[in-house]
């Protein structure tokens, strides 16, 4: 449970990774009521990085009551002392960034120009924002009197780890609850952290425990009588399971589900840019994203022109060891997922569409995938309409805006969209016919904590972000 500093390149020696760590219940690091355990390992190489204390029933009953206690006190501090924490922990998060970059990279697979550049900025970004909130909410600064709602109950991904955690807990620790939150078994390193972070910034015991472990111990926290709010962002099909867990209690509930965003590009598109639009929304993370542009809509006109630019631009990615700052594809997650991304691909194949990927040397251990392009795609395709949630792109074409539209539209999900015009008019015309939760113009996997995220449809519900993240931790 010790992290030390040890500034050195960018490297494993940045981060200095324990043998095995506890779960984080009422401010202390413990075993697990049955002592169980379970091994983390680098998707890169398959290495095990620590040994980890695996929570069930028992031990979310223990945090649970630990959160209730805490709440007592933490509910009752005045908004501006709240922000004193959040903005502490803000503080540390950018101190100890590099060794939380590291961490994460180890631990999820994903390349370290990605955790530098994009979440470890993005999770300050959020416990900034929602600390500016805290004292804003005492009294009428609201409008209202808004009062927590308790204990929430968070279940969180792997593919953000620390990022989601931020999503969570930072609306929920400003507004004045209290949280048990349960990273995914496959990524809990980046959270143990975090707990050993709230430590540091001397947050009183009990108003954040953290819980690795697997589905089961989800499950016992969505249904534990003492939660008053679950949080959770994942699958659609455990997203659904919660909900009728949920249903009939009074436990507020929101959802982050999954996904598959249609990326739009008009004839008039600057192409160069839209190819690093279409890259950015379908390789950034290999594709394990939520909002994943991961069917390109091109006007039939550009198609030609369009395909041959993304293909020369994707025969210059570099995959490899995500420690390496020019890595711009590294492994997926899980050897689950790479064969749930092999399967579905093998599919697009056996449908009839065409597969391409640029030449690329797969390391020899490790979970891998190649970026890839599926064209002669059609809505039927099973790759058209399901979540693949890996590096793989399915084109389809149109001739008309309102095509475009249907297009987009004809989806389970609602989550995200891109638009690649030159024609302002345009921009908010297609945007407002999109059913989609958010909508890029001419760029794409953008993020800010000010802006409100979720989708329509089997997307989820509920926002996160900006001033309606914080709704969904309030009674007004
Ligand atoms: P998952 O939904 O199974 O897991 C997400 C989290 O929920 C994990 O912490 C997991 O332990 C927990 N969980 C699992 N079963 C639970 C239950 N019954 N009750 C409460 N918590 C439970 O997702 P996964 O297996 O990691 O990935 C499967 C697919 O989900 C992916 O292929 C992808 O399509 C999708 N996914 C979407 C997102 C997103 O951001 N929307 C994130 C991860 C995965």
């Amino acid at each position: 449970t010790k992290f030390e500093y040890a500034p050195a390149p960018e490297s494993r020696s940045v981060v200095d990774i324990a043998p095995s760590y506890g779960l984080f219940i009422d401010g202390e690091f413990t075993e697990a009521a049955d002592g169980k355990v379970f091994k983390t390992i680098s998707p890169a190489s398959e290495e095990v990085l620590a040994e980890v204390a695996q929570a069930g029933a028992e031990d979310v009953d223990r945090a649970v009551k630990a959160a209730r206690k805490a709440f007592e006190k933490w509910s009752a501090l005045p908004g501006a002392e709240r922000a004193k924490y959040l903005f502490r922990i803000a503080r540390i998060i950018q101190e100890r960034s590099r060794e939380l970059a590291v961490l994460e990279t180890l631990d999820n697979g994903k390349p370290i120009r990605e955790t530098r550049d994009a979440d470890l900025p993005l999770v300050a970004a959020h416990f900034f924002y929602y600390a500016g909130w805290a004292d804003k909410l005492d009294h009428a600064g609201y409008g209202t009197n808004p009062r927590p709602l308790g204990v929430a109950g968070q279940v969180i991904p792997w593919n953000f780890p620390l990022l989601m955690l931020a999503w969570k807990i930072a609306p929920a620790l400003a507004t004045g609850n209290t949280v048990v939150l349960k990273p995914a078994e496959t990524t809990p390193l980046s959270a143990l952290f975090f707990a050993d972070i709230c430590r540091q910034a001397g947050l009183p015991k009990g108003v954040v425990n953290i819980l690795p472990g697997y589905g089961d111990a989800g499950a016992a926290l969505v249904e534990h009588p003492g939660v008053n709010k679950v949080a959770f962002t994942g699958s659609t099909a455990v997203g659904k399971a919660i909900a009728r867990q949920v249903a009939g209690t009074e436990k507020k509930l929101t959802l982050e589900l999954g996904g598959k965003g249609a990326n739009i590009v008009f004839d008039d598109a600057p192409i160069d840019q839209a190819v690093e639009g279409i890259v950015t929304g379908i390789f950034f993370n290999q594709g394990q994203v939520c909002c994943a542009g991961s069917r390109l809509l091109v006007q039939e006109s550009v198609q030609d022109e369009l395909l041959d630019a993304l293909k020369r631009r994707l025969s210059t990615l570099r995959l490899g060891d995500p420690l390496d700052k020019n890595t711009d594809i590294g492994a997926i997650n899980s050897a689950e997922q790479l064969a749930r991304i092999k399967a579905l691909a093998e599919t697009g194949e056996a449908e009839g569409a065409e597969r391409w990927s640029p030449a690329c040397e797969i390391p020899s251990s490790g979970f891998w995938f190649a970026p890839t392009l599926f064209t002669n795609v059609t809505q039927a395709h099973t790759i058209a309409r399901d979540e693949i949630f890996g590096p793989v792109l399915s084109v389809l074409t149109f001739r008309t805006p309102d095509e475009a539209v249907a297009k987009a539209n004809n989806t389970q999900y609602g989550l995200s969209a891109g638009i690649w015009t030159e024609k302002g008019s345009r921009i908010l015309a297609v945007a407002n016919k999109l059913r989609a939760g958010v909508v890029w113009a001419n760029t794409f996997n953008k993020f800010d904590p000010t802006s409100p995220f979720g989708g329509y449809k089997e997307s989820g519900f509920g926002r996160e972000g900006g001033r309606h993240g914080l709704e969904a931790y309030l009674d007004v």
